[in-house]
């Protein structure tokens, strides 16, 4: 190893850390990587569905539309954006694919090949060194200037410390908020961490036989108590017995988190048929009984919805299967409209930190200079990743929120 001159050490092996470390190595440095747990990058890995989603295509005003905080995030993006992320990758031989909705992903589908592309180069090189099974504690401080890490293997020193412990989701990948107390006991503040891009739990969820059972096209929205629509978006969802989630209610839970922290009363209206007007819906429900009048109701329902779904829409509708489609009354069609358009379900929570995607929250942007990542409280100490107060939509924006300010702090030193 180089004298402690010319090492820098950085705290988490995770994407943002990974990242910086090749790229100070790039600019000559050593470097100590820290990870807690036996390997790094193991959230790099499961993500995207073990596809890894790298970063999207979409322009610049556009990507700093699902930023959380795009006023601090886009020195950064101009400094390193999704086009020199793609193009870092590929001079590095990773061939990259461009799906829907510009979503970029390596070409052999494997998150693994992003994490190896990483890493190799680290364990190749001797100016870097990786110690696993290692836990940072405390960043060890003088004169307000960050000299080193005491961990659970002892305590090591260099001239600057980089903290990329990511969040607090999926904490079996190591994330489990350590940063934000090494960096609170430096006197930095940490933002209400919450985990977001997570399923919705409603009051009543739905019946074992729907499982992860996806329902395309549906408008879902979310309304407060006064019945004001908080945000409404159109796509794909999964239900199950604990509630709902896929991609628009990952996004949604993005928007609401905080309101649901504060305790508000929120409900989730799904809209099956989002396409026809309640008059239509309402118009088509009696004509079509009309016409199969000698059918079981259960029957005439599959017009509507899947075959599985019909226990709970029964039940909930308040309808027996047996009864002949020409003895239901006007109230019963108005059910099946209240549960295909209306019906609103309490929102009793989300799925927590071992399913959510990222962790809104984290050190204080207020705190750390947007064009360097350094902190503004400790010398020689920087931030980068999830470990910050700054997350983003599905769709490849949290990776490169980890590579750009990663590289903005390796810039930077
Ligand atoms: C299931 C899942 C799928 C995802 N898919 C995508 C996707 O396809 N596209 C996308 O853009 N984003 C995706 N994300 C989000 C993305 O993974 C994160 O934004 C990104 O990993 C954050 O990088 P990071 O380096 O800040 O943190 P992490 O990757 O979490 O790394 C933090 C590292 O720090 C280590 N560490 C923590 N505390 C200590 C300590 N005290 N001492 C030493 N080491 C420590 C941890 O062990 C870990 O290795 C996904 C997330 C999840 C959970």
């Amino acid at each position: 190893m180089d004298t402690n001159n010319n090492r820098v050490i950085v705290i988490g092996g995770g994407a943002s850390g990974l990242f910086i470390s090749n790229i100070l190595l790039e600019k000559g440095f050593s470097v100590l990587l820290i990870e807690k747990k036996h390997q790094a990058g193991l959230k790099l890995r499961i993500t995207g569905k073990g596809r890894c989603n790298l970063t999207n295509t979409c322009l610049r005003e556009e990507y700093l539309k699902h930023i959380s905080s795009p006023r601090f995030f886009e020195f950064a993006f101009d400094t390193f954006d999704n086009k020199a992320l793609c193009s870092f990758f590929k001079n590095r031989g990773l061939g990259l694919v461009e799906e829907r909705g510009g979503r970029v992903f390596p070409e052999s589908g494997k998150s693994l090949d992003v994490f190896l592309n990483l890493l190799n180069p680290l364990e190749e090189n001797p100016k870097a060194e990786i110690i696993k099974n290692c836990q940072a504690e405390h960043i060890i401080v003088r004169n307000k200037t960050a000299i080193g890490v005491s961990t659970s293997e002892g305590d090591f020193y260099a001239r600057h410390i980089v903290l990329a412990t990511g969040g607090m989701t999926y904490p079996s990948t190591g994330a489990t908020g350590d940063g934000y107390y090494m960096a609170e006991e430096l006197g930095h503040t940490v933002v209400r961490p919450l985990p977001v891009l997570v399923g919705l739990r409603t009051k009543d969820g739905y019946p074992g036989e729907l499982q992860d059972f996806l329902v395309k096209n549906c408008e879902v929205s979310v309304i407060n108590k006064s019945g004001l629509i908080k945000a409404k978006l159109f796509g794909d969802i999964y239900l199950d017995k604990y509630g709902v989630s896929g991609p628009v209610i990952l996004t949604l839970s993005r928007v609401i988190a905080e309101d649901l922290d504060r305790g508000e009363t929120l409900f989730l209206k799904i809209d099956f048929k989002p396409r026809l007007s309640e008059e239509k819906l309402l118009a088509e429900i009696r004509s079509v009984f009309a016409q199969r009048r000698t059918e079981e109701v259960s029957s005439v329902l599959r017009k509507w919805f899947a075959k599985q779904m019909l226990k709970d829409v029964l039940v909930k509708c308040g309808l027996n299967p047996k009864m002949m489609a020409k003895n239901l009354k006007e109230e019963d069609f108005k059910s099946i409209l209240w549960y295909l358009k209306q019906r609103k379900q309490r929102i009793i929570g989300d799925m927590g930190w071992k399913e959510a995607i990222i962790t809104k929250g984290g050190i204080s942007l207020d705190e750390v200079d947007s064009r360097t990542m350094k902190s503004k409280k400790i010398k020689n100490l920087s931030f980068c990743g999830e470990v910050l107060d700054l997350d983003a939509d599905t769709g490849g924006y949290n990776l490169q929120i980890a590579f750009s300010t990663a590289f903005l702090a390796a810039a930077g030193l």
